[in-house]
């Protein structure tokens, strides 16, 4: 606490991001990263940029990059805006579209999903109600279909990885459609390690949906800072308002090129892809096999219970292991682990680490 600070960052709770250890002794599966490498055309798009035109600001429109946005999702270019991360885009939506009053409706999301959420709703004084999810952590889209200021949904969910049918989300968007005003935003960080999720399509037909995406876990390029929305006119220039009061350039050169490139490369990243989810689909069942609970994912995560071990134990014995991944402490979940997808040699050594530790848990070996 300072004396220089305002009210408002006094009163903020920041997100914490998970670990990014400086070395590489760890096997990194805390983050959601892709463990495969980004498209080499994505590298060479990148030195290409490198040059005396750095000179120069970007373009602010991102004009090229949403062009194979819209390209990509069948959208027009006029419905796409693109930023520095998703999670601006996700902030720029939050003061673009939610009411900071004590009077309005309370914005809607899931009590255990992507914990931004809370903290942008904080930021800008957004009144927000955590909507629980059912026992197997499933969303309860009928609990969402009430008066609200706003409903915000991931698609897959994180950190559960469990995904709602499309047809599910259509009919919210569709009941919130009857208010006029109310937004409701489909975080599709994840989208693409599921099946038949994605919603961009629609929004010619339904001007109160806005999709979110990112190019950090499909597209490996965490690295590089680039996410877009896709959704109606208005809600689109909404965001360049709150864009353009804030910084207009926020895509540096590079980002660009860069994104650009992974656009027009879908043939390799369908290829990494599919594998992140065939070792997906290869570990939960393994670890169903030892009794480990492991919540069906759609995403390039799986969210799992030790049958032996409490969550923080279980986090501590995989660190020590050199395996990082996630715990939060959190009520529901605190016997839970969000573990990423690796390549299958890491997965493999996750495995063995698990191994090693059931036979401890389990008292069988006096090691
Ligand atoms: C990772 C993640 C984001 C943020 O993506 P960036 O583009 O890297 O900022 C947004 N939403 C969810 C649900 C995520 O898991």
């Amino acid at each position: 606490m300072s004396v220089y600070w305002n009210h408002r960052v006094k009163t903020l709770s920041p997100y914490v991001p998970g670990e990014q250890p400086r070395d590489q002794v760890f096997i990194k599966l805390n983050t959601n990263e892709n463990p495969y490498p980004p498209s080499p055309k994505v590298i060479e798009a990148i030195q290409k940029a490198t040059g005396d035109t750095l000179r120069l600001y970007p373009d602010p429109a991102c004009t090229e990059l949403r062009r194979e946005i819209a390209r990509r999702y069948g959208v027009g270019p006029e419905q796409v805006f693109a930023g520095n991360g998703s999670d601006e885009v996700l902030a720029f939506a939050f003061a673009a579209f939610f009411e900071s009053s004590r009077e309005a409706l309370p914005i809607l999301f899931p009590d255990i999903t992507y914990s931004f959420y809370p903290v942008y709703a904080r930021l800008w004084d957004i009144p927000f109600a955590p909507v629980p999810l059912a026992l197997d952590f499933s969303i309860r889209i009928d609990a969402y279909k009430k008066p609200a200021g706003g409903v915000v949904i991931p698609n897959p969910n994180a950190p559960t990885g469990r995904a709602l049918p499309r047809t599910d989300l259509l009919s919210l968007v569709r009941w919130h459609g009857q208010v006029p005003g109310t937004v409701v935003l489909v975080d599709e960080a994840y989208a693409a390690f599921g099946e038949d999720l994605e919603m961009a399509a629609l929004v010619s037909e339904y001007s109160n949906l806005l999709t979110v995406h990112t190019l950090s876990k499909a597209a490996s390029l965490a690295g590089l800072r680039v996410g877009f929305a896709i959704g109606s006119e208005e809600l689109i220039d909404g965001l360049c308002r709150v864009r353009d009061s804030f910084n207009s350039y926020t895509v540096d050169r590079l980002a660009q090129a860069g994104a650009e490139a992974a656009l027009r490369d879908a043939p390799y990243y369908d290829g990494v892809n599919k594998k992140v989810i065939a070792t997906r689909n290869r570990v939960s069942a393994a670890l169903r096999d030892r009794g480990y609970e492991v919540i069906p994912s759609q995403g390039n995560f799986i969210f799992i219970r030790s049958p032996t071990r409490k969550g923080a134990q279980f986090f501590t014995d995989l660190r020590e292991r050199g395996i990082l991944v996630r715990h939060f402490d959190k009520p529901r979940i605190a016997d839970y682990l969000r573990v990423s997808i690796g390549t299958d040699a890491q997965m493999d050594r996750f495995l063995a680490a698990c191994e090693t530790e059931e036979s401890v848990g389990l008292g069988l070996t006096n090691s």
